[in-house]
């Protein structure tokens, strides 16, 4: 990701424009100009033109062609990011146990998410849970203690389950993600394809009767789909993990959702009462 960023960043180009003098509309269009060339962070103070050392790179090394090292950033970054996924799928095979799979999340340099956290935020609760509920990714509270859904969509999702007799420890908790994305940011389908090898391995790991989903953003990652929560939610539908069982899998809204919009509290109660008929069958 640096090497393209700095390579469109040359000095001889763009570092010594004269921001004092620039016009807004000038200072939003090179801006623009850097987003749609793919160069959205900033690497270092100095401008570093990457370009020659890659081609200096280039022409002693046999198996490295000008044509490389010039790729387009788009490319690079969706070649990093494909070989992250593959890695992450082929580490999640390593792992036997939760403990496993929890050591190799936290050892993972893949998503970069991870640098900007404090926290990895894994799982919480019972690894022999029947209901296994999976939310977006771990907030400011999350982050901070290690833990997730303890902010005030966990306050909330705490009464939503006591109200069908189940206590947090009775489940097992956990996100798509295991990094808060800075700011509370929509996680980038880039992030959220890296990360989700992770949660199969855990649903596998755990086989619940049934997976709750939270949120629309939850619920498309694990079904692989891009209907809407309101399409989802009120009915049961199956998840079949790579081994080819089938678990009952429920969407409903998320908390942090009813916290705002609190007209939905009611479906999302018949989607509890939905969750704990279920749990009472067989
Ligand atoms: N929202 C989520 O999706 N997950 C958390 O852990 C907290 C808030």
């Amino acid at each position: 990701m640096c090497t393209d960023t700095l390579y469109i960043a040359k000095k001889s180009d763009y570092a010594i424009y004269n921001f004092m003098e620039a016009k807004i509309e000038d200072i939003k269009s090179i801006l623009d100009w850097y987003l749609a060339a793919g160069v959205d962070v900033i690497c270092d103070e100095e401008a570093h033109n990457f370009v020659e050392k890659n081609i200096e790179n280039a022409s002693s090394n046999e198996t490295t062609t000008k044509e490389t090292a010039v790729r387009p950033a788009t490319s690079l970054l969706a070649q990093a990011n494909v070989s992250a996924c593959r890695n992450a799928r082929e580490l999640c095979r390593q792992a036997q146990t939760l403990d496993d799979l929890k050591a190799l999340v936290e050892s993972f340099d893949g998503c970069s998410l991870k640098f900007s956290a404090n926290s990895t935020v894994f799982g919480y609760g019972n690894p022999q849970a029947e209901v296994m509920i999976i939310g977006e990714a771990p907030g400011a509270d999350e982050d901070r203690i290690g833990e997730p859904f303890v902010g005030r969509s966990g306050h909330l999702l705490d009464k939503m389950l006591s109200a069908v007799n189940l206590r947090r420890e009775d489940c097992y908790i956990t996100n798509i993600l295991p990094w808060r994305p800075p700011g509370n940011r929509t996680p980038t389908d880039g992030e959220v394809a890296v990360c989700l090898p992770f949660l199969r391995r855990q649903i596998e790991l755990i086989k619940p009767k049934i997976i709750l989903l939270l949120g629309a953003s939850a619920a498309n990652a694990v079904l692989d789909n891009n209907d809407t929560i309101s399409q989802m939610r009120g009915h049961f539908m199956e998840y079949e993990t790579a081994a080819g069982a089938k678990i009952a899998v429920l969407a409903t809204f998320h908390p942090a959702y009813l916290l705002r919009t609190t007209g939905q509290k009611a479906k999302s109660w018949q989607d509890f009462l939905r969750l704990k008929a279920k749990l009472a069958e067989s």
